[in-house]
């Protein structure tokens, strides 16, 4: 049986980003700890229902440096200890939201993987993007996160932002560069329903979605010239630097989410935790969520992947040919440089990735 990837949802922020709705909250007095106790216990029964090892973990949010260094150490080392985690293990940071020894703290006990962010590194649009922080901020980060040992650094980069021009992304990127991050992970910003910047878009001067289209062709040209791989849509990273964790999901392999909001896939089935911290802290059950890991599914998540689908890989999964009408529907768009489709793997190509969805669609549903 393989090893799963363990997520911890920490649903805290020191503010709301106008763009997000990510299932987040600012903390009350002593709530950051109960919290951490709380999920202590959650790790205590899951690790008796699964019996089983994980390799990775993975501290989402929110801003799981607001939880504060000690407790993520409190439940990295107890994650260690349940599941065996000797892989890697990723906390998100918001530079406006760490203080200075959270990074030695949480390296002691085995934090190998920081994930910063950053969204920009032109400080008129990220104080447009609700954060805080200014650049000579994020370099400070930086230089503490090296300082306690840790070397894998993923910057998180938002393209198609208020005011975005390819002069303004092409600092940013400079930016990354220049600290040489061997991870950028590079996000277009989305509208979500509910949101500030969704009921305000017509007062934010948004790139267009050629324009912002234009800003992604960029950023992974110069990126791609810089020794970086664009191994996922939204991912490019140093040979040997890519997310493991990440790589889990689209893989299709399984993960254990703990926290509300966060989701799983264990021996087949989806599930989740409900949007609602009062109900997590009172020990509430998981929400089913359906079966997963079927081939459309599986072939949807590949095709994000730079590797695509290796027919072999598929034959071993599911004891059958990779379906040969999916490789009849492929070949015209080869012939748009969208995608490339051999006798034993087929991928999308960079160009593809842009219209990843259509295409997907197009090939699964004809
Ligand atoms: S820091 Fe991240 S999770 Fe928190 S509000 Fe901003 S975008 Fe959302």
């Amino acid at each position: 049986m393989k090893n799963f990837g363990l997520y911890i949802h920490i649903p805290f922020c020191k503010s709301k980003c106008p763009y997000c709705d990510f299932y987040s909250m600012r903390a009350y007095e002593g709530q950051t700890d109960d919290y951490t106790a709380c999920v202590l216990e959650y790790l205590e029964e899951w690790a008796q229902r699964l019996g089983r090892k994980a390799d990775t973990l993975y501290f989402g949010g929110g801003t799981p440096s607001v939880l504060g260094g000690e407790n993520i150490a409190l439940i990295t080392r107890r994650a260690k200890e349940l599941f065996g985690v000797d892989g890697e293990i990723t906390v998100e940071c918001n530079p406006s939201a760490v203080d200075d020894d959270f990074f030695t703290t949480v390296a002691r006990l085995g934090v190998n993987r920081i994930s910063l962010g950053m969204q920009s590194a032109v400080d008129t649009e990220r104080r447009k993007l609700g954060r805080q922080a200014d650049r000579q901020r994020v370099e400070e980060c930086i230089k503490s996160i090296r300082l306690s040992g840790i070397e894998n650094i993923s910057l998180d980069v938002m393209l198609g932002v208020p005011d975005q021009t390819k002069e303004s992304l092409t600092e940013t990127i400079d930016f990354c560069l220049k600290n040489d991050v061997p991870h950028i992970s590079a996000y277009m910003l989305k509208l979500e329903e509910g949101t500030y910047y969704y009921n305000n878009a017509d007062k934010l001067n948004l790139p267009d979605e050629d324009e912002t289209v234009g800003m992604y062709t960029l950023l992974g040209d110069i990126l791609e010239s810089a020794g970086y791989r664009n191994y996922e849509i939204s991912n490019f990273s140093k040979e040997g630097y890519e997310g493991k964790h990440n790589l889990k999901y689209w893989n299709c392999e399984e993960y254990l989410g703990i926290g509300p909001s966060a989701h799983s896939f264990i021996d087949g089935k989806r599930f989740y935790y409900p949007r609602d911290i009062d109900s997590f802290r009172l020990g509430c059950e998981v929400v089913p969520d359906g079966e997963g890991g079927d081939e459309e599914e599986y072939i949807m998540l590949r095709l994000r992947l730079a590797d695509g689908i290796k027919f072999d890989a598929f034959r071993e999964r599911f004891g059958k040919d990779f379906p040969q009408e999916i490789v009849t529907r492929a070949k015209p768009l080869k012939q748009h440089g969208l995608l490339t489709v051999t006798d034993s793997s087929l991928h999308l190509t960079r160009k593809g990735f842009l219209l990843s969805n259509t295409i997907i669609s197009k090939l699964i549903y004809g």
